[in-house]
């Protein structure tokens, strides 16, 4: 069943109906399914196999009770911060299935992730090398280290979230990177474990994927052949999800090209997957206060913002947007444009968008469990919503509104 659905002219989440979830925590509020979350992750771990190392890319949706479910699971997890491994450890997480990307880790978050024992350090450039190698041995450690290479393939995604191009910041060019491993001497306390890519993220066509794995394995067996031992190959995530009308990969035929690509070799596979675990299982949950026509032009304020939700506004993202009461579409003259109360012109949700609406009205903004909570801020100084955690018929306060106290309270207590 999918996790949001009509029943009784009520869009539900699993049992739970979005009207009861408003009235007892307000809105605007995050709704996430855990079922739809569990059968997700269960689906991806089930295709990729039980040698395969899943990690959760925790910058997706980082709440504490999510991890917690993730960790209950046996998820591994990928961070990107120091402040998400505090999560994963505060969650349960086994430092043992983590590993750390990102291509500006500062001395505290490096000495952090080796004290705590992770698994990897996705390494972005020699200088983080020279950085990891310096605190490993004043630590007394080796690190494990994987180097995140780029592979320079087109991934055909939004500009801002394609990672893997020659003009993009992220990874090591194979070159370059290969050059690096074969010096690996020049750094006493790396162990150089793996190699790690991730071209990009909502990627709707698998290609660019086993492109990029064929070129990790071209670099696997140079290296090889060189008498370089690497254990585990991380190919990194960003499979798509359905937004509207895409066509996305299932995770069988993720895990298939990824097999493929990989046949053969004594190596561990790590994937790093965030938005195809939780984007589909999440919904922001919005109130209509006006509607406003400006010389024909209707618009549908509602309470919830781009503070709340910034992917229309990041990206120009398309998402599905429905009446929480059942109701009949209006006639093609009826388009409105459903925006929040921020100072932006850029502050929308849908633009020309066919919607039942009146004030007072509940409407579900779909697909917001992945980089939704996330990026809320608390710009025009809004406070920033709750989350709420559906399993079966309970709804469960993961998160509380934010107040003015805790808006005010770092000025008011600068330290
Ligand atoms: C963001 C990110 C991911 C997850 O991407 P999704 O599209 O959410 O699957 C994985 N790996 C790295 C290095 C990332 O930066």
């Amino acid at each position: 069943m999918r996790p949001f659905h009509y029943r009784e002219g009520i869009l539900r989440a699993d049992e739970v109906p979005l009207d009861q979830v408003a009235a007892r925590f307000g809105t605007p509020v995050y709704v996430y399914s855990e079922m739809a979350i569990h059968e997700r992750y269960t689906a991806f771990s089930h295709a990729l196999g039980p040698e395969t190392l899943l990690c959760y890319a925790v910058k997706a949706s980082s709440n504490l009770h999510l991890l917690s479910c993730l960790a209950h699971w046996g998820a591994g997890f990928d961070i990107v911060s120091g402040g998400e491994l505090a999560r994963v450890l505060r969650a349960g997480g086994d430092p043992q299935r983590i590993v750390f990307s990102g291509v500006g880790k500062s001395r505290e978050e490096i000495a952090a992730a080796l004290n705590a024992g992770i698994f990897c350090l996705n390494v972005e450039s020699e200088a983080e090398l020279e950085r990891v190698d310096t605190i490993a041995s004043e630590l007394g450690c080796r690190a494990p280290v994987a180097l995140r290479v780029n592979p320079d393939v087109e991934p055909g995604t939004h500009r801002y979230i394609a990672t893997g191009l020659r003009e993009s910041k992220f990874g090591i060019p194979m070159a370059q990177a290969e050059n690096l491993y074969l010096a690996a001497e020049r750094w006493p306390a790396i162990d150089f474990r793996g190699i790690a890519c991730h071209i990009g993220s909502q990627l709707t066509d698998l290609a660019p994927i086993a492109e990029a794995a064929r070129k990790v394995r071209g670099l696997y067996e140079r290296l090889s052949k060189a008498g370089m031992a690497i254990s585990h190959l991380d190919l990194g995530g960003g499979v798509g999800i359905r937004y509207h009308d895409e066509q996305v990969p299932t995770p069988a035929d993720y895990a298939a090209v990824l097999h493929d690509a990989l046949t053969g070799l004594p190596v561990r596979l790590v994937v790093e997957l965030g938005r195809s675990i939780v984007g589909n299982a999440g919904v922001l949950l919005t109130r209509v206060e006006y509607l406003k026509d400006n010389e024909g032009k209707k618009f549908c304020i509602v309470d919830a913002a781009m503070n709340d939700l910034l992917r229309p506004s990041l990206y120009g993202a398309w998402h599905d947007i429905l009446p929480v009461q059942e109701a009949e579409l209006p006639a093609e003259t009826g388009t409105l444009d459903v925006v929040g109360p921020i100072c932006e012109s850029g502050d929308f949700f849908a633009r020309g968008r066919l919607l039942a609406a009146k004030a007072g009205d509940l409407l579900a903004i779909l697909g917001a469990g992945a980089y939704g909570f996330a990026m809320a801020s608390q710009y025009n100084s809004r406070l920033r919503p709750p989350e709420v955690l559906i399993r079966g018929n309970e709804a469960r306060l993961i998160r509380r509104r934010e107040t003015l106290a805790d808006l005010l309270a770092p000025e008011e207590n600068p330290g």
